[in-house]
């Protein structure tokens, strides 16, 4: 079949296999372009590893490191006539220049959430790598089935306390509008905090302990976001600022329960970045077109692939903290948090508007990368001819 994309709201339906395969192996070439990183732990258990954040959380290790990774995530494969997602194509991918480097790589497809997955993932590290020296925590969900009541949480993103109005922009249509936000109800909090808190990830760090499956030493991270006060009341301070600071909290009980064998566990705070979840959540997108505007007109500008490689180059150096803020994150959102990047962005926002977005912001970068996620737009790829949808994880034959 001829692959275009199929944009609804803040989703593309679609997703091409070989443009993803072309977006994952840039970011390989990245890695390799910046050579290997000393020290890197060497087997890696990655959850949310297929797109984004996580997908970067696999490459680098990888690639720089030369560690055997298994990465989890929840995604549908293509059929005859109709796309998977873009985090299978991206697993395939990762997985086929994985096997070509010589590394191990396997992938579990299923609900993370879910004890059925945990054992899974336990068994097949029991069967191949014995331990894990690293575990990264990546999720993003939009909902949660609880596994002990067996529940289905869903998140939203809302402001906490009062309704909130601010700017917004239609990605998709290029218009910037108001948008008054309710504030969440108390149930809508504890459900947000229920999916996006640090709930599971305990679960998974107790599940891998408990099986013996996680190294004495061993590291794991998880990610954050804080945001400047334009984005604060319908992130930080709202649902999901909640169910950060839960995962944060989370952090620091976890670093309680590994420290004890020396190993490290600590939350990492990004820079907001393009991606399936991010341009869900209202205000952040026109937020995100400003920040990149800036910060590539000062050559500070980062992808997922460049954030993380910064991480473990330099802030998670052999899965330890190298240097943490009052609160014990690791802040690669520093770049962002600059000064007078935030004041070149708290400069613009009250201008932006339809008729000035695309001299004002980098609302065309934004809409590059979004398109990208999902392998469009890629140089070398041909969307014109035709394309199968099918493409088998080659772990899993
Ligand atoms: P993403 O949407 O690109 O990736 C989400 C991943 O989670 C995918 O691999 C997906 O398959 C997986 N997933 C979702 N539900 C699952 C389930 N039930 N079982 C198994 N896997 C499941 O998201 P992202 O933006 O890379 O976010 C990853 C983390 O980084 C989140 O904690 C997010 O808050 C954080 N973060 C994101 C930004 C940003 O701007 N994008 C900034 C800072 C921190």
């Amino acid at each position: 079949m001829i692959i275009k994309p199929r944009i609804r709201g803040f989703i593309c339906t679609t997703a091409h296999p070989a443009g993803c395969a072309a977006h994952v192996n840039e970011q390989v070439e990245y890695v390799r372009k910046q050579g290997s990183v000393a020290g890197m732990p060497k087997r890696i258990l990655v959850i949310g590893a297929s797109t984004g954040y996580g997908l970067a959380s696999r490459i680098v290790p990888a690639f720089a490191g030369g560690a055997s990774t298994i990465g989890v995530f929840f995604e549908k494969a293509g059929e005859d006539g109709r796309t998977g997602s873009a985090g299978w194509y991206n697993s395939v991918a990762f997985e086929k220049a994985a096997h070509a480097a010589g590394l191990y790589a396997k992938s579990i497809n299923g609900d993370a959430f879910s004890d059925a997955i945990k054992q899974q993932t336990i068994d097949l590290i029991k069967k191949d790598l014995g331990q894990v020296d690293g575990v990264i925590y990546s999720l993003a969900s939009p909902r949660r089935t609880h596994p002990r009541t067996g529940v289905t949480h869903s998140s939203t993103l809302k402001p906490i306390g009062a309704p909130y109005t601010a700017k917004t922009v239609n990605t998709d249509k290029g218009v910037v509008h108001d948008i008054t936000l309710e504030s969440a109800s108390e149930q809508e909090i504890a459900d947000t905090v229920t999916v996006m808190g640090g709930e599971d990830w305990e679960m998974w760090i107790d599940a891998l302990r408990a099986a013996g499956v996680l190294a004495d030493n061993a590291f794991t991270v998880a990610y954050s976001y804080i945001g400047p006060d334009l984005t604060w009341a319908i992130y930080r301070n709202g649902t999901i600022g909640r169910a950060k600071e839960d995962l944060e909290a989370t952090a620091k009980r976890l670093q309680d329960k590994l420290g004890k064998t020396g190993g490290h566990a600590v939350v990492s705070v990004n820079k907001a970045l393009v991606t399936q979840a991010s341009s869900a959540i209202p205000v952040v997108p026109l937020y995100i077109s400003l920040l990149y505007k800036v910060m590539k007109a000062e050559g500070l500008h980062e992808g997922c692939i460049e954030q993380i490689y910064r991480l473990f180059a330099e802030r998670l150096k052999g899965g330890a903290p190298t240097s943490v803020d009052e609160a014990g994150r690791i802040r690669i959102d520093d770049w962002e948090m600059r000064p007078h990047i935030q004041q070149a962005v708290a400069k613009l926002w009250p201008d932006v508007s339809t008729e000035n977005l695309d001299a004002l912001s980098d609302m065309a970068g934004y809409r590059t990368e979004f398109l990208k996620l999902f392998g469009f737009g890629l140089p070398g790829v041909d969307y014109e001819a035709e394309a199968d949808p099918v493409a088998p994880m080659p772990s899993a034959s």
